[in-house]
């Protein structure tokens, strides 16, 4: 009996000490990744104000006289500074996400302003591109509304820029409705569906997450960092609702969320 109470006591001892390794490792595991996440939260912050500097003294630099072949070199630069800080926007709005920080600012705002928004970045995508993008909203959604407008501005562009990059004929249909209101809330339904190239089933998981494409060929092809999906997942995961992804290869793509 007391060999058995030793053995216990000595297997409890060791379970003990397994326990106090593991614990330490995950804090430092957890400290390593907050460390990670604040540094790129800064270096994307840092990054941002001598970019918007760039872009002001390219503004003035425009008003002044150029011979066209400057004025070329300007608007190129404009376009690549543009598209820059796009890029450290969503690295630093990751960065935040990743770090816990994240939160939603709701404001009274107006939808059709929203839509007005979107369709003018929309145009900006579409270039020379045989697509139709339509807009289907319900007559009976309400005027003013109460939310992230501007996180809601940014998942719609996020979603409806994919649907126009990976569609090169046909159409895209941005879809708003309403599922469910009463007096003080309304419940939408937002789907954005395209006739474009799909994505394979076993990507419709991993593209939702940062860094991530469906295919090693579309950084090259298309562009983009594949962050997008990844922050819109979230901000959507931020106002109560999910985002969902229903896709043919080779036909189409439909996301959709709802959100109160
Ligand atoms: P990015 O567009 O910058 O690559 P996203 O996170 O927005 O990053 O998208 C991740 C990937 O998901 C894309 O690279 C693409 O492979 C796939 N994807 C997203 N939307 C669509 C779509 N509408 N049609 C086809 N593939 C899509």
């Amino acid at each position: 009996l007391v060999a058995d109470i030793t053995e216990i006591k000595q297997a409890q001892f060791t379970l003990q000490s397994m326990n106090q390794e593991l614990e330490l490792r995950t804090r430092q595991a957890e400290s390593a990744s907050a460390a990670k996440a604040q540094f790129l939260a800064n270096m994307s912050h840092e990054l941002r104000t001598p970019m918007n500097a760039v872009l002001g003294m390219l503004q003035l630099m425009r008003r002044t006289d150029l011979t066209p072949r400057q004025v070329d070199y300007v608007d190129k630069s404009q376009i690549a500074a543009k598209s820059l800080l796009s890029i450290l926007n969503d690295i630093l709005d990751f960065s935040k996400i990743d770090a816990g920080k994240m939160t939603l600012d709701p404001q009274p705002f107006q939808f059709s302003r929203l839509l007005d928004d979107l369709a003018v970045v929309l145009s900006a995508s579409i270039g020379e591109k045989n697509i139709e993008v339509l807009f289907q909203v319900t007559s009976q959604f309400p005027k003013e509304l109460i939310g992230d407008a501007l996180r809601l501005k940014q998942i719609l562009i996020n979603l409806a820029s994919n649907a126009i990059k990976f569609t090169d004929r046909g159409e895209v249909v941005i879809a708003v409705d309403s599922i469910a209101s009463d007096e003080q809330r309304v419940t939408a339904r937002f789907s954005i569906q395209d006739s474009g190239i799909g994505i394979p089933s076993d990507k419709l998981e991993t593209i939702f997450e940062g860094f991530s494409q469906a295919e090693a060929s579309t950084t090259r092809r298309f562009g983009g960092t594949g962050l997008g999906l990844a922050i819109s997942r979230r901000f959507v995961e931020l106002m109560g609702g999910q985002l969902t992804v229903h896709s043919e290869l080779g036909k189409c793509s439909c996301f959709s969320f709802e959100v109160t």
